[in-house]
């Protein structure tokens, strides 16, 4: 059976790549394709650069092309759109190509938990936001003095809060608060899983010798999500691979569980997964969790090593872009730029008001990571 990493080399392919070539030739500065990791590797082939969602959204914002034609989930399409400058527009191949984690929070939902910790603990709590997240979080994040994060910044962004003496509400992916949370070394008395009906959880389980937590102590509030690609992990698939061959590094995305992560040999960003195995020596042997497609890539691009995922674990939103519809997406550049009358495939628009407020939160975390003074001020 073919799996979405499948390159389909046939002739309608080919041409289909010639045609995009000749597209990107033609539009020339005019327009920039990167891509998400996750994408298929005949999308990687096209676009212009790949990353992950933190690259993707620093380098889309310093890009000049007037059409960024945006190959991933609709979240980061959305991310590009808050960061284009005035006469930027932000294509996606597929609007439908959504993020099931993205939609497990809204505004209104985190609103309502803000409130309730502000006057639960006294004090403003920060949202700290993952960048798979839509429009309407992040401006909520912005507008309460929050930044966004992605996995590789995360306890950076953490830290920064938790520094300045602010509790911390994250969302909406619960596997990723509560590893990078266990990296920093926080006290689990103090860290809350936040239940969709707003219940509290602590994560130190009450005995004898622990007294009921008090959620009023509370610094690490974390939203109950998950990504279904990641949570398909698990600890006995560690094992298995171990018992196969005793040498192997099991390296795994923080959105695992952590008891995966616990038993894995190391964790990381989908940059630092990639970073670290391009980094092995030939011959070396790695087990890799997380999404599939981008697995096997970099088994293809180092066949000195072997790399195999975890399990075959796959995003099928991000498996929606296509050569056909980057292809469609160029053509209606074309015939935009020939007759503005004509429409272009997909525009992604965020409401003026929401992204000014978006904006401050990922200019924030920008900010905070790179050390520009503007990351103080929240
Ligand atoms: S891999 Fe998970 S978090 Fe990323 S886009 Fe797919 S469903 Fe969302």
């Amino acid at each position: 059976m073919a799996s979405p990493h499948d390159i389909q080399t046939n002739d309608t392919n080919s041409a289909i790549i010639n045609e995009i070539q000749e597209l990107k030739k033609e539009l020339g500065q005019q327009i920039i394709m990167p891509a998400h990791h996750y994408q298929k590797p005949e999308v990687v082939a096209v676009s212009d650069f790949v990353g992950d969602s933190y690259k993707l959204s620093k380098e889309g914002a310093a890009a000049s092309a007037r059409f960024i034609v945006f190959c991933g989930v609709r979240f980061m399409a959305e991310s590009a759109a808050i960061l284009a400058a005035p006469g930027q527009t932000v294509l996606i191949p597929d609007p439908v190509a959504g993020c099931p984690m993205a939609d497990m929070i809204d505004a209104a939902q985190a609103e309502a938990i803000l409130d309730k910790l502000d006057a639960l603990t006294g004090q403003a709590v920060a949202p700290l936001t993952y960048m798979n997240s839509y429009a309407d979080m992040k401006a909520l994040t912005g507008r309460r003095g929050g930044a966004i994060c992605t996995s590789s910044n995360a306890a950076k962004l953490l830290n920064h809060y938790l520094d300045a003496g602010k509790p911390v509400f994250f969302g909406p992916d619960f596997n990723l608060g509560i590893n990078v949370a266990n990296d920093l070394g926080i006290d689990r008395k103090r860290i809350f899983r936040v239940r969709k009906d707003g219940a509290l959880e602590c994560m130190e389980s009450v005995t004898d010798s622990v007294k009921t937590p008090n959620p009023s102590q509370g610094l690490l509030f974390i939203w109950d999500g998950f990504c279904h690609v990641h949570k398909t992990f698990k600890v006995d698939q560690i094992q298995a691979a171990r018992s196969r061959n005793p040498e192997v590094q099991v390296i795994v995305h923080p959105e695992s569980d952590e008891a995966v992560v616990q038993a894995a040999d190391s964790s990381g960003s989908t940059e630092g997964i990639y970073k670290t195995v391009a980094a092995g020596t030939p011959g070396s042997s790695w087990v890799v969790g997380t999404e599939a497609s981008f697995v096997h890539r970099l088994a293809a691009e180092y066949p000195d090593r072997s790399i195999v995922p975890l399990r075959e674990s796959y995003c099928f939103n991000m498996a929606r872009i296509t050569l056909d519809n980057v292809l469609a997406s160029l053509r209606s550049i074309k015939a935009h730029l020939a007759d503005p009358l004509r429409p272009l495939y997909h525009i992604v628009s965020v409401d003026p008001a929401v992204k000014a407020d978006a904006a401050l939160a990922l200019n924030r975390m920008i900010d905070i990571v790179e050390g520009r003074a503007g990351g103080a001020k929240h």
